[in-house]
């Protein structure tokens, strides 16, 4: 009998990486039936979260854990955890090398941050294939960068007009990639040196689609197609049916007995975190807002905006200790503080939920999007501040809250942009946006929520049993 082709994931340390590669292994499943294999790099030993996303895979979807790449505290002392993911990824090559070796694999996919192993890959005759976890605008820049770092000659953020990419909306330096913000930094000559190497992909796949960012991605086809075929596969997005502990559950019956609609929902990501002072401002804000919301809340840090990133957090035994005084008592019935991680695919898909504080991460972005929630754009890292940018100057579909001149978003700032998105005219506005209606060729325009009943929610097994048969009709 035939084998099936086999093919090999890499994610990088992260679970805003592990995600979207998982769910591409999904659907690649899915639609292709193919034999797959996750290889997953570890820093230090996995978060819990990441062991509850892998045990969730399916059987028939293969994982192997990398021997843990163990940094010492030394070594990582105010390293970005873009780099702690870089040098992770760099010091898995030999076993990845010995598990590429040992099956007969036809392609690789890696993500970004693990762009040396496409040519292990290479010299094992494997084809390479980059995953991109972000969008086109991203993608755009890295693709540019060798060209931009060659043209200009100064601090990409002292230049004086806006960075204009094919098919973007102009862009402050400032707002670039945080890799791009220090030319004379490591970090930036690592990421530059890995944007020369997507060349070796034999294509790259990108979780982004063309209703989302039409012109960008045209533009990076007519550019590319040629030497750099391009798979715009988007939206790859974290299942909402997704196991969810007690503490997860909660939070989900809270949102039940709300009325619909009414709820903000606050999370950084999977590693976004406040100073102190600012998550002091943001309980205030919010408080202050009336509005109801649900917060997932992380123990401060003045050093760094993704100190929690790769690694899980201890709270300790009082975890909310560093919140306002009495702030938990006095928001009880307006408010939900939840410690480190909520079950957020399922908090957006939640009926009771109408507004998502965001850091702009990717992954939250899309499953923000594709439930129509509105969005404030709260950007910290990594290319959040063009996501941020995309959102709410091109897309339209997000308010953004102005910094004061010590470069916080203070209490009533907040407390505006919240009550504006939840009930106000320009949250009205931003909700349009997000709910224009789709336009079936040689049909009468129909909003997404009247489509037929199956298309309702995508990551549901029905949706997928219907997306089967609809694509065996076509190729019949
Ligand atoms: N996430 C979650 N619960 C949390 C925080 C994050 O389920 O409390 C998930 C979220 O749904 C998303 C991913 O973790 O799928 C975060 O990815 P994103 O790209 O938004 O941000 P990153 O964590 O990479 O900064």
């Amino acid at each position: 009998m035939e084998q099936k082709p086999h093919i090999a994931l890499l994610p990088s340390p992260g679970m805003g990486r592990l995600i979207p590669l998982v769910e591409l292994a999904k659907l690649l499943l899915l639609h292709h039936d193919f034999h797959i294999t996750c290889i997953i790099p570890v820093l230090g030993s996995p978060s819990k979260a990441m062991k509850a996303v892998v045990q969730a895979l399916p059987t028939s979807i293969d994982h192997v854990f990398l021997p843990p790449v163990i940094l010492e505290e030394e070594e990582i002392k105010g390293l970005k955890h873009g780099v702690q993911a870089m040098l992770t990824l760099t010091r898995s090559l030999p076993p990845l090398r010995d598990v590429l070796k040992s099956n007969r694999f036809s392609a690789f996919v890696v993500d970004p941050f693990g762009i040396d192993a496409l040519a292990i890959a290479k010299e094992l005759n494997i084809s390479p294939y980059i995953f991109f976890p972000s969008n086109a605008f991203a993608l755009s820049l890295v693709l540019h960068l060798p060209k931009l770092d060659e043209t200009v000659s100064c601090e990409y953020r002292d230049l004086p007009e806006p960075v204009k990419l094919p098919g973007c909306i102009p862009i402050h330096g400032r707002d670039l990639l945080e890799p791009v913000q220090d030319r004379t930094s490591e970090f930036y000559k690592m990421f530059l040196t890995s944007t020369k190497r997507y060349r070796l992909a034999e294509g790259i796949i990108v979780n982004t689609f063309m209703e989302l960012e039409g012109s960008a991605i045209k533009a990076l086809l007519d550019e590319e197609a040629k030497n750099l075929p391009l798979f715009p596969v988007g939206p790859i997005q974290s299942g909402s049916s997704n196991q969810v502990d007690k503490l997860e559950s909660d939070c989900l019956s809270w949102l039940d007995n709300q009325p619909h609609g009414s709820v903000l929902f606050v999370c950084f990501g999977s590693g976004g975190t406040l100073s102190y002072e600012q998550t002091n401002e943001l309980a205030l804000g919010l408080e202050l807002s009336g509005q109801k919301f649900i917060w997932v809340v992380r123990a401060p840090n003045n050093e760094s905006a993704d100190a929690t990133y790769l690694s899980d957090q201890t709270l300790g035994n009082n975890p909310l200790a560093f919140l306002p005084k009495e702030f938990v008592e006095r928001t009880k019935g307006q408010g939900l503080v939840v410690p480190f991680w909520a079950p957020q695919a399922q908090v957006l898909s939640h009926g009771s939920t109408g507004g998502f504080l965001t850091h702009c991460g990717w992954n939250s972005t899309l499953e923000s999007i594709m439930q129509g929630i509105p969005l404030i754009v709260w950007p910290l890292f990594a290319e959040q501040k063009m996501n941020a940018a995309l959102l709410a100057e091109d897309l339209k579909v997000a308010l953004r809250p102005k910094t004061n001149k010590n470069g916080l978003i203070d209490r009533e700032e907040i407390a505006k942009v919240v009550k504006g998105l939840m009930v106000g005219e320009e949250g009205k506005k931003v909700h349009n946006h997000l709910s224009e209606p789709l336009k079936l060729l040689g049909c009468i325009p129909i909003h997404g929520r009247d489509l037929i009943e199956p298309a309702q929610d995508r990551t549901s097994e029905y949706y997928k049993e219907i997306f089967r048969i609809g694509k065996q009709l076509r190729l019949t």
